[in-house]
């Protein structure tokens, strides 16, 4: 077994960055001896804290977007949002925390009082995915450690450059460094700090058969808070919609856009079959143009590979598989260079597909299926057992809340893209997407426990009943 993790660039191949693998144990008792006191800080000195964390990012802005578009693949304009993103999350996180855990007084009888605030959990797990590998744990980690937890964080094993990247920020602006640990692991590292008796509980954002693993690791451990964000397999449905050219742009940014590594895009285009051919003109003509390329290309592309050649294989079997089980074949899986994880993005119309698998295809593959009526289309949307997000295109508003009624989903939309969900919103799904646990705005709710007091300045008390005579 490797000692080492060793991180490559997909679009070149080329080592980028190696380490050893890190020591759960220590990280987790160098976590759990910093967090009382990150505790009992004031609010605004944590606050104070963060603010600093996100001038240090500001400032290394550069040079983050540049290790995450290396170190993913995706391009570089992307990646300079995803910096923005880490950004943001402060003010959001300080917001949040005010609008859903701060402190509540509550009206008591004679003179006392009620209080409701929040405390922290202690330690807390993130393990993170590779898609978004600063901004996913970052959504973890500020509000972990606004409410006053220490966090041992594990970035994936295929981008944890980026993640010490990001611990070092935290680090360089003030936040104690045994608040935020790194642990530097695969799978096996995972593994190990999940079931830390030192940790107070996980916050996971990764693939499903991950996170239902995790789920039944911590069946006998009802004390632990465990978060789950996980996969989808998202439908699009297009119906009674004018434009298609808008409908096209609309599809090909929720399925494609980083190289279709989203959780929340489009698997699924589930259209009506008078549509059917003028629509799927208009995508195929769209997929067409894009552009797919190396992150610092020159015209800026689309999309870059994806993660790995594991992934690009797994991908083109799956595309081989769903044409085998009788998937027509609109526009192939490319694969230009043999050695390297380019794929073009695929279309192909599984309609009369036997039992299609419903599992998430992590990549730039689109599956199309057609509809004969509306109430069709929503079955087809609600055939998953996952529920991450739904998006519609119409013109029309009826149809859109007959949507919105039977569509199950964490986020559905109407004529805009299943993916590009807001920070500033709550994030999360039903079924495999998810425990119940939404992230994003509503991570705040994770991160502390409410703790309710009655109070009075003395101790005032009679009993009334029940009492023989004195
Ligand atoms: P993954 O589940 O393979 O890995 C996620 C993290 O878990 C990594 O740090 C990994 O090392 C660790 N891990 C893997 N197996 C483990 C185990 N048995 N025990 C403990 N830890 C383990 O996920 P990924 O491939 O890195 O990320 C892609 C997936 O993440 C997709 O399914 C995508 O839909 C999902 N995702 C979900 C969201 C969301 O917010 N819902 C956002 C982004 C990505």
């Amino acid at each position: 077994m490797s000692s080492e993790i060793i991180s490559t660039e997909p679009a070149t191949g080329a080592i980028l960055w190696r380490h050893a693998i890190g020591d759960v144990d220590a990280e987790v008792a160098m976590a759990r001896a910093s967090w009382a006191d990150w505790a009992s800080r004031s609010l605004t000195y944590r606050i104070e804290a963060l603010r600093r964390f996100t001038n240090v990012v500001r400032a290394r802005a550069d040079d983050f977007a540049d290790l995450i578009a290396r170190e993913t693949g995706k391009p570089l304009w992307e990646a300079r949002t995803e910096v923005d993103s880490v950004i943001a999350k402060v003010n959001i996180s300080v917001t949040a925390y005010a609008e859903r855990t701060s402190q509540r007084r509550l009206d008591a009888p004679m003179g006392s009082r009620m209080a409701v605030r929040h405390k922290p959990h202690g330690v807390l797990a993130v393990l993170g995915p590779y898609n978004f590998p600063a901004h996913l744990p970052n959504g973890h980690i500020v509000p972990a450690l606004l409410a006053g937890n220490a966090v041992v964080f594990k970035p994936s094993e295929k981008t944890p450059a980026v993640g010490q990247f990001l611990v070092e920020c935290f680090h360089a602006g003030g936040v104690h460094e045994g608040c935020v640990r790194l642990l530097i692991g695969g799978p096996a590292e995972g593994k190990a700090l999940a079931a830390h008796d030192g940790i107070d509980g996980l916050l996971f954002t990764g693939a499903a058969h991950t996170g239902v693993a995790l789920n039944r690791a911590f069946a006998n451990r009802p004390e632990k808070i465990l978060a789950l964000e996980m996969g989808g397999n998202n439908p699009i449905i297009v119906w009674d919609s004018p434009d298609l050219q808008a409908a096209a742009t609309v599809i090909v940014q929720s399925a494609f856009t980083s190289a279709g590594q989203r959780c929340t895009a489009a698997r699924r285009l589930i259209v009506d079959e008078r549509l059917y051919d003028p629509l799927i003109a208009e995508v195929n003509k769209l997929v067409g143009r894009i552009i797919v390329d190396e992150p610092h290309a020159n015209p800026q592309p689309f999309m870059g590979p994806v993660i790995d050649n594991q992934s690009a294989d797994m991908l083109t079997e799956s595309f081989v598989e769903l044409m085998t089980r009788g998937g027509h074949v609109i526009r192939h899986l490319e694969r230009p260079f043999e050695t390297l994880p380019f794929l073009k993005p695929a279309l192909i119309d599984t309609t009369d597909v036997s039992e299609r698998p419903d599992i998430e295809l992590f990549g730039p593959i689109l599956q199309v299926i057609r509809a004969k009526t509306f109430e069709d289309a929503i079955a087809e949307a609600n055939n998953t057992r996952y529920g991450l997000s739904a998006s519609l295109l119409s013109q029309d508003p009826a149809l859109y809340d007959q949507f919105w009624a039977n569509a199950r989903a964490g986020i559905i939309n109407w004529n805009k893209p299943t993916n590009g969900a807001s920070s500033g919103a709550p994030f999360g799904g039903i079924g495999w997407s998810g425990n119940h646990r939404p992230s994003a705005y509503y991570a705040a709710d994770y991160c502390a426990y409410p703790v309710v007091s009655s109070e009075a300045e003395q101790a005032r008390a009679s009993i009334g009943v029940g009492l023989t005579e004195q």
